[in-house]
This record gives structure tokens, C-alpha cells and sequence, in this order.
């Protein structure tokens, strides 16, 4: 047994290079994709899972569709607080008060980042994986809604077809695991929307599709700390995901989080990662 798992830890180590070998060049998202298209293994699993989804309806679009979720399933007071960095030329940011602030407080959180905010964030991103406080998850390689057949959302263009979705999940699966050692267990399209097509892709890539049930309401330009306070303490209730950002530093999440989490813990909750307990959906 241990020389299967020392086999195993040999093999990911030689797939995967390890943070010292990777170099932050490659891992710019144009250039990685060239390499990904060479590279066997990833264009078979393409290849396959284009086969296997080319006539899928795409089903429902929305937030809240078929195979996403959305709660975790307890009882207890537990609150899941996840953050999105959404990348972009508007989005590269990082909110260094609102992540020292965690920190300071020892509130584990999970880190929803794509590709795009990894290339902008290089030495960022390397110092939150390593603290085992955050759990890092997949909020796609370029910021598109995950769509088969190029829906948009809030004016940000969706993939246009399957072999697009599947990038937007897989390439960002494989840049974060080249980078930190661990495969993504979960992924939230950009903007959260989503069609029922693409949750099954992901699922078919081991990946559970990811949407929120407190909507913060950071993300809207301008909107006063006590606005946001009051949409999180007026909807929690023990198992709800709340969903904020972690890359404008100039939206008010840090100062609403500072009154928000004294008083959810004040009132018996106590916060957890995802990965930490089962999760429920549609
Ligand atoms: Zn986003």
C-alpha cells in the first residue's frame, strides 16, 4: 500500500511540475492553451467529451438550473462564505484588506479564481494557495458564462459551443493543479449563470457545478456596506453559501464583512469551506 501511494505521489509529482518548476510565462493563458492543444491527454479528453455532448440540449439557463449547487446539508449553524476573483481588465484586482481580515479572524473561505486573475495575480494567488485557510476552486479559465450555445449574461459573452465550455472548465482544472498540487472539486461559471448542458460536462470532468443562495450583492456598482450587510444577515440560515468578490478592492465587501461576520458569530454560526461537508442542489 505504501509503495503504491509512494508510486502514485512519484507519478503526480512527474505530471505535475512542482511550484518551482512552474513558470508563470507558460501559465499566461494564451500561451497555456497552445501548449494544452499539444498535449495528448488533454485533446483526447476533449475530443471525447465533444463526441459524447454534441447533440445535448442545453437546457435551462439561469443560476439555479438542473445538476447545481447550491446549499450545504446540515442542520448546525454553518455558513459557507465564497469569493469570487472574476479577472478581466475591471476585475484583476485583489482586496488585501478583506483577505488579511480572514486571516486575522481565522475564517476559512473558498477562493473561486479563474485563469485570467491567476496571470494577473501570479505571486497572490502562490501565497493564498499555500494558506490552508482557503480552499481554492474553479471560477473558469476566461470569465465566459459556461453556455453550448453562446448565451450571454449582464453583457459577458458565454462559450459558444461544447468544445469551449469544456476548455473554460478543464484548461483552468489543469492550470490550477499544475500550480498548487490539487484538481478544483468545484466550478461556478462566470456570473454564476449557467446552462443544465454544462453542469453535466462538469460533472463528466468530476467537477460539481457551483452556484450561491445568499447573493451579497457586492458585485453592484456603488452599493453601500449597509446594503450588503443586510442582504447576508436578513438570508442566512444554517447551510447557505454566500457569494462575495475578492478582487475590487473599491466595492464595499471588506467593510460589510467586518460588521457581518462579528455578528454571525455572535449569533452562534461558525463558517466552513465547501470541501468540508456535502453539498446539496437541484
Ligand atoms: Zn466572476
Amino acid at each position: 500500500m505504501k509503495a503504491r501511494l509512494l508510486a502514485l505521489g512519484f507519478c503526480l509529482m512527474t505530471r505535475f511540475p512542482s511550484l518551482a518548476q512552474t513558470d508563470p510565462a507558460t501559465l499566461r493563458n494564451d500561451p497555456y492553451l497552445k501548449q494544452l492543444y499539444l498535449d495528448a491527454s488533454y485533446l483526447g479528453t476533449k475530443q471525447k467529451v465533444s463526441a459524447e455532448f454534441a447533440h445535448v440540449k442545453p437546457g435551462s439557463w439561469g443560476e439555479f438550473v438542473k445538476g447545481v449547487d447550491e446549499d450545504i446539508i446540515t442542520e448546525k449553524k454553518l455558513l459557507a462564505l465564497t469569493f469570487d476573483a472574476c479577472g478581466g481588465p475591471h476585475g484583476s484586482g485583489h482586496d488585501a484588506e478583506l483577505i488579511g481580515y480572514l486571516e486575522k479572524m481565522k475564517i476559512p473561505a473558498t477562493l473561486f479564481v479563474t485563469g485570467k486573475w491567476i496571470d494577473a495575480n501570479y505571486d497572490i494567488f502562490l501565497k493564498l494557495s499555500g494558506n490552508s485557510l482557503f480552499e481554492i476552486e474553479n471560477h473558469g479559465l476566461n470569465h465566459h458564462p459556461c453556455s453550448v450555445d453562446g448565451e450571454s449574461e449582464y453583457g459577458i459573452k458565454g462559450t459558444p459551443d461544447v468544445p469551449d465550455a469544456f476548455d473554460e472548465i478543464e484548461a483552468n482544472e489543469r492550470k490550477i493543479l499544475a500550480i498548487t498540487g490539487r484538481r478544483p472539486l468545484f466550478f461556478r461559471s462566470a456570473t454564476a449563470y449557467t446552462d443544465e448542458a454544462c453542469a453535466k460536462i462538469a460533472r463528466q470532468l468530476g467537477v460539481t457545478m457551483i452556484s450561491f443562495d445568499v447573493l451579497s450583492g457586492d458585485a453592484v456598482p456603488n452599493t453601500p456596506k449597509a446594503i450588503i450587510e443586510d442582504n447576508i444577515i436578513k438570508h442566512v440560515r444554517p447551510g447557505a453559501l454566500i457569494i462575495m468578490h475578492f478582487n475590487h478592492p473599491e466595492w464595499n465587501s471588506y467593510e460589510a464583512l467586518q460588521n457581518v461576520i462579528p455578528a454571525l458569530l455572535k449569533s452562534g454560526y461558525t463558517f466552513v469551506r465547501l470541501n468540508d461537508y456535502p453539498l446539496k442542489g437541484r
